[in-house]
């Protein structure tokens, strides 16, 4: 384990600590954060009530469109002198929320992303190339630190060009792999189209996350590549990956709650359920100095699992993911909303019917925007209907930060009455 002490705290310990730390948050948020301030007024509370873990229960809940008012910076806590580091997530709003970290933000964060590391088998002998993007999203970053702190050999290969990762791959020596389950895939596919095989290759772990990993393409990459998979779990508006990691035990994935206290919810009601219970999960942070969340509706569908155990941890884990509360989806590692899509079409006066498809070509994720064709959309040359369509792509593309394609289509190609058809398994 990368820190025993915390990874393996007594669960009475472990409140006493989570509580002083809630405290101080509370405290900092409501002295801070013009926000907080007013939605702990408007509940008539104060941080001083909260006196027991159970009262967070008490505090409001904080939403996406929340925080997207707070645009760009209302919601930090600290001054813009001590962000050291700014990400954004990505794009399924109007406006990016954008996110801060200071120093000791950093440095958390990469202690987080080192215990994933680390309970997945990683050690300074490794070499990991990491394909995740290294840009405004928070992408590969939580990893490079991460696997820099532990020691091993970082190869920041970022994401695209599959033979070039390949090549690297094989002759790097590349002992770990770090990327989308969706990019797994893909390298899996051009493994097999190079003819080389994957047991001739050093690899031996594949580090997942920023998309759902579903059991069937789990096995896919497992048997494919012969190699140990370990799944993680992030959200970019909370830290980025990070916030819980799986162990070679492979039950669940192991919340770091010494950093963030997790509460499952009612999506109706917003009434707390208790563990084993599906619902959505809401994280408080309890070390974030930059961007502290309070009760932080994420949107993702999950259940809580307690109980050490068999690796010794005592931390809760996160169950399998089930889906969101709304109609978001993570499409080639970015989340895209379908309300965002029909927006977007608003501003280039396409307002008809839309339905977004979701399908595996290969190892290949594809989207489409199905539209229905209307008058307006009735073109009598098929070159002009080409650059109708291709400028609608490209908006999308622009607004959503993922290429998909538009179909102009009758009724009769809808797939029923939903607004994402997700034929990926
Ligand atoms: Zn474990």
């Amino acid at each position: 384990m990368f820190e025993t002490d915390y990874e393996t705290m007594p669960r009475g310990e472990l409140a006493v600590l989570q509580l002083e730390r809630l405290q101080s948050t509370l405290n900092r948020a409501y002295l801070n954060v013009a926000h907080y301030r007013r939605a702990f007024d408007a509940s008539s509370i104060l941080p001083e009530d909260i006196r027991s873990l159970t009262d967070i229960r008490k505090l409001p809940f904080t939403t996406r469109q929340e925080i997207e008012k707070c645009y760009p910076y209302d919601m930090f806590a600290v001054p813009l002198r001590e962000v050291v580091r700014i990400h954004t997530s990505s794009g399924q709003a109007r406006r990016p929320i954008v996110t801060g970290y200071t120093a000791n933000d950093l440095k958390a964060w990469a202690r987080l992303m080192a215990r994933f590391l680390v309970g997945a088998g990683i050690t300074k002998d490794d070499v990991i190339q990491i394909a995740f993007r290294y840009g405004l999203m928070t992408g590969g970053f939580g990893f490079h630190a991460a696997a820099e702190l532990i020691g091993a050999s970082v190869i920041p290969a970022d994401i695209g060009n599959t033979v070039e990762q390949v090549i690297i791959m094989r002759d790097y020596l590349t002992s770990v792999i770090a990327c989308t389950p969706g990019y797994a895939l893909i390298l899996l596919a051009k493994l097999g189209e190079l003819g080389i095989n994957p047991q001739s290759l050093r690899l031996r772990r594949i580090i997942l996350g920023a998309e759902k990993l579903s059991p069937s393409v789990r096995e896919k990459i497992e048997k494919g590549l012969g190699i140990e998979v370990f799944n993680s779990y992030g959200s970019s508006v909370v830290l980025g990956l990070g916030i819980a990691g799986e162990c070679s035990a492979h039950v669940g994935l192991h919340v770091y709650e010494d950093f963030f206290i997790l509460e499952i919810v009612d999506p109706q009601t917003r009434a707390v359920l208790e563990p084993g219970a599906k619902g959505e999960l809401v994280i408080t942070t309890l070390m974030r100095e930059a961007f502290p969340l309070i009760r932080y509706r994420t949107g993702d569908i999950t259940m809580l699992k307690e109980g050490v155990c068999p690796c010794g941890r005592t931390h809760m884990r996160l169950a399998d993911f089930y889906g969101r509360t709304d109609d978001t989806i993570k499409i080639k590692g970015a989340s895209v909303s379908p309300e965002r899509i029909r927006e977007i079409l608003k501003t280039i006066g396409v307002d008809t019917r839309t339905q977004l498809h979701i399908y595996r070509e290969g190892p290949y994720e594809r989207a489409d925007v199905l539209l229905e064709v209307v008058e307006t959309l009735f073109f009598d040359e098929m070159r002009a209907q080409k650059a109708f369509v291709e400028k609608l792509e490209k908006a999308i593309h622009t607004g959503t930060s993922v290429r998909m394609g538009v179909r102009i289509v009758p009724s009769s190609a809808f797939k029923g009455d939903a607004v994402v058809v997700d034929e990926r398994d």
